[in-house]
């Protein structure tokens, strides 16, 4: 019972001129600096310097200057920064999986989705957002004499606070349509990842994005959040359940608007016509994509009894094939987790299961020999209520198997939870898999995919439900949360009014059959 461990050439350093390159973007350096290690060997990464109250105001004043241009600035121009960033990231794709990799330990692969995700949004809210934004004729209160004109105004300087486990994907995609809609952007990246997001800044600079207007502040979360919060028009915020519900009440005072991208605990499940090597090949991507430290990531699987033995077979199979490494290339599966307490968090998940009675399929221990923060992607069965890792999220690679009677049984195990973010249903009668989908409570559903078919779809919204978060990213609606609507109504020729000498009461007549001509005809 092993995961295959490949030990490639040790990750080299970044080269300081870039480093160097991409902290002149941080309006930082008040604070003490930190010093930020990649995961995978421990080697120094960056002394990141931090943002102290004068350098978030400073970085506010000028997102705010920058922002008053932009507003005015065409659409069309504000669209062909998205374009010419979507190709710089493809064409340099090779520097920036190799800073996501490094910050973050994931492997190549899975850095390769972030890059994805990127070009993805990029595209899409460059060709929507002329026709998202443009003004609105809805039909005015009497018809031809009430004109009526709705813009979408930018809210003005939003706040995007982003976590380390996705970092280049997270604070791009949430910070593009922001951009695109007219808004000036102050980013508080994880200092973990900050240079990821710093990357970025550069790459939309250079791609023609007015410099001032995306703005990056340094600092933890709980010792910068509320600075950045008690400043900013809106709040962008990816991270856990419990930090969401801090930045909620912090926005909340404020009476400003927030999107808040939480935890899950997310269900797969295998229906008895599912496809079952399809299935196997694909939830192995879903459970582990970035070591499982993805919000979307699976860490239930409910098989139907009869494949439950087959199916369990085949996915175990290829998750003991999986090869564990920190290299820069594509020749390994798995990277590293991020940081200490998350080794911790999915060591205490497993352990507990076992000493309460649960099986280990594969993997189940930590892997030192490969690097500080390593541990084997790892399946359960026999888990139940008693265990931590029965509802809990782990936020790591480890994942439990259910054997399930019935569809019924699966819905209602897949719903037994507070999370609500993604899920995934597999059988071959995909109509059958819609309906099942529909009675999950979850924000997106994938029904014979995993994760990326309803996140990689980016006109359709992403976000979760109950405690996995508010508002939505991506689609129309990842696009109009950063502006406000002002409806302008220019009533002509007559006004809303008694005409002079006319009684109310005669007035109140007339209205009442102009109310019932209108319901006749049915209009809006
Ligand atoms: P966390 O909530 O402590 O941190 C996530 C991010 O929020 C970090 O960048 C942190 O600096 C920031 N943060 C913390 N307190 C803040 C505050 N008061 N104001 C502003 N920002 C603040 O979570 P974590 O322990 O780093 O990560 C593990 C948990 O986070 C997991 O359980 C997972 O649910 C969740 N998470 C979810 C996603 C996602 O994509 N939905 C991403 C990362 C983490």
């Amino acid at each position: 019972m092993t995961t295959t461990a490949r030990q490639a050439a040790e990750p080299t350093a970044l080269p300081s001129a870039l480093v160097g390159q991409l902290l002149a973007h941080a309006v930082a350096g008040g604070a003490p600096s930190v010093e930020i290690h990649a995961p995978a060997t421990g080697a120094k990464l960056a002394d990141l310097p931090q943002s102290s109250t004068d350098d978030i105001e400073r970085a506010f004043a000028t997102a705010r200057a920058a922002q008053r241009d932009w507003a005015r600035t065409p659409v069309r121009e504000r669209v062909a920064v998205l374009r010419r960033l979507h190709d710089i990231v493809l064409a340099e794709q090779s520097t920036i999986l190799d800073i996501v990799q490094l910050e973050t330990g994931k492997s190549r692969a899975h850095a390769f989705d972030e890059v994805g995700d990127v070009a993805v949004n990029a595209r899409y809210y460059a060709s929507v957002a002329a026709r998202l934004l443009a003004d609105r004729k809805p039909r005015g209160v009497l018809p031809v004499l009430t004109k009526v004109d709705v813009r979408h105004r930018p809210k003005g300087v939003v706040a995007v606070i982003s976590p380390w486990n996705y970092p280049l994907a997270l604070a791009v995609s949430d910070a593009l349509p922001a951009l695109v809609a007219g808004n000036a952007v102050v980013a508080r990246p994880d200092n973990q990842t900050a240079l990821t997001a710093l990357w970025a800044i550069d790459a939309a600079e250079r791609a023609g994005l007015p410099r001032g207007l995306w703005q990056a502040v340094l600092g933890r979360g709980s010792v910068i959040g509320g600075e950045v919060i008690g400043r900013a028009d809106y709040v962008d915020y990816t991270g856990s359940s419990a930090t969401g519900r801090t930045i909620a009440q912090q926005a909340g005072q404020r009476l400003i608007g927030y999107s808040l991208e939480l935890g899950g605990k997310n269900p797969l499940l295998v229906l008895a016509d599912a496809d079952v090597s399809r299935a196997a090949r694909i939830a192995v991507r879903a459970c582990f994509a970035s070591a499982g430290q993805l919000c979307e990531s699976i860490e239930r699987i409910y098989v139907h009894q009869d494949v439950h033995d087959r199916f369990v077979a085949e996915f175990v199979d290829r998750v003991r094939a999986l090869r564990l490494g920190s290299g820069l290339d594509y020749d390994t599966d798995i990277g590293s987790l991020t940081f200490p307490r998350q080794l911790d968090t999915v060591t205490e998940h497993v352990d507990d299961a076992v000493a309460k009675g649960a099986t280990v399929l594969a993997g189940g221990k930590a892997r030192p020999d490969l690097g500080p923060y390593f541990y084997e992607p790892t399946v359960l069965a026999d888990v139940g209520p008693g265990m931590t890792v029965y509802r809990e999220e782990t936020f790591g690679p480890v994942v439990s198997i259910y054997r399930v009677g019935s569809d019924d049984e699966a819905v209602d195990a897949a719903n037994d939870t507070a999370y609500g973010l993604n899920a995934s249903v597999w059988t071959k009668d995909t109509a059958r898999g819609r309906e099942i989908a529909a009675r999950i409570d979850a924000g997106s559903v994938n029904v014979n995919e995993g994760f990326i078919a309803a996140w990689g779809s980016a006109d359709a919204p992403s976000g979760g439900l109950g405690i996995s978060g508010t508002g939505r990213r991506h689609g129309p609606e990842g696009l109009l949360k950063y502006v406000d609507t002002q409806t302008i109504a220019t009533q002509r020729v007559l006004p809303i009014a008694p005409l002079p000498g006319m009684s109310e009461h005669l007035w109140a007549k007339t209205m009442t059959l102009y109310f019932g001509v209108m319901k006749t005809l049915r209009q809006k």
